[in-house]
């Protein structure tokens, strides 16, 4: 092995792995629309990019799955390259302690969003790339193709079609923040960015190599391109520690230590800056919406390595 560290991440990976696998399945995938409940919830696959170059896989860790909210890791990476500081003037960085999708929140605070990972955050992101771009998803699209290194990665229509059609919160966020001021385009071009970029598929693997760039100060980890400044790779890390999992963020911290995000299609993706990326895939959701083996394995990993963040 080339780590630059000492952990022996093959063969921990394989005990966490065959630890969480015998334990009985808790929680139930997301079924608000029907493609995601048709998912077989005993698929699980853990990918860990080390910063050497290794890649560790384990289980399903090339089955494509639906990525959901992670792609808001994605989304905001790509207007923050775009506007730079200048972003922080149409949505917070500060936790919601709120569900995802709250409208409470934004009636009281003028139509700014607490962060970029609560819909209404992801949603102002998705306006201001579509003021930007003529075809604004496939510009996120060839982004994160980019950051995976994999071409293949594409939209699930029937995903974003099913999401479209059960949305009807998103398009109240949408229409909220527009009497605020602070949607700037048609409520439905907004909309149909947002439903697509969350039906997204990637394989752990897939996404693992995306976020290395988390781990590596904004340098791609192939091509060494500058995807983003130190600053704004450490901010957005902070984000991720603070806000990437819904309103369980702060006990996933204190049990997991790392940047990270999850989406309801049981996605994890976090990063150990300097060190890995990793991303785990089992779509069984706690009560707060988050993969629960997904955090299990990502606990179990910071504990028998001994090493996270902190
Ligand atoms: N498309 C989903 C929604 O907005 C994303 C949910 C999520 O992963 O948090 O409802």
């Amino acid at each position: 092995s080339h780590s630059t560290d000492h952990t022996d991440y093959r063969n921990t990976l394989d005990r966490i792995f065959n630890d969480i696998s015998h334990q009985p399945l808790q929680g139930h995938a997301a079924d608000y629309i029907p493609e995601l409940a048709k998912v077989n919830p005993s698929q699980f696959g853990i990918s860990l990019c080390h910063s050497s170059g290794e890649v560790y896989n384990v289980g399903d860790a090339q089955t494509k799955f639906s990525i959901q909210s992670i792609v808001k890791v994605f989304s905001l990476a790509l207007a923050y390259r775009l506007k730079g500081e200048a972003l922080w003037q149409r949505l917070g960085v500060e936790p919601s302690g709120g569900a995802f999708n709250s409208l409470a929140l934004l009636e009281f605070e003028q139509g700014i969003p607490r962060n970029p990972f609560i819909n209404a955050g992801a949603l102002v992101i998705a306006d201001i790339l579509v003021s930007h771009w003529v075809n604004p998803k496939y510009t996120l699209l060839a982004f994160v193709r980019q950051l995976a290194n994999t071409p293949s990665i594409d939209f699930n229509l029937s995903v974003a079609a099913s999401e479209a059609m059960h949305g009807h919160r998103n398009a109240a966020l949408v229409q909220l923040m527009k009497s605020f001021g602070n949607i700037h385009n048609d409520p439905r071009d907004v909309l149909d960015m947002y439903f697509h970029i969350c039906s997204i598929e990637m394989t752990c693997q897939e996404l693992a190599q995306a976020f290395l760039v988390f781990a590596h100060g904004g340098q791609h980890p192939i091509t060494g391109e500058t995807m983003l400044s130190l600053s704004q790779t450490k901010r957005m890390n902070a984000l991720m520690q603070t806000c990437g999992f819904y309103d369980e963020s702060g006990d996933y911290s204190f049990r997991v230590g790392l940047p990270g995000k999850s989406g309801v299609g049981g996605g994890v993706a976090a990063v150990h800056p300097g060190h890995y990326s990793v991303a785990v895939w089992s779509p069984p959701l706690n009560a707060k919406g988050n993969s629960a083996r997904g955090i299990a394995a990502l606990e179990q990993l910071t504990t028998q390595t001994g090493v996270s963040i902190f």
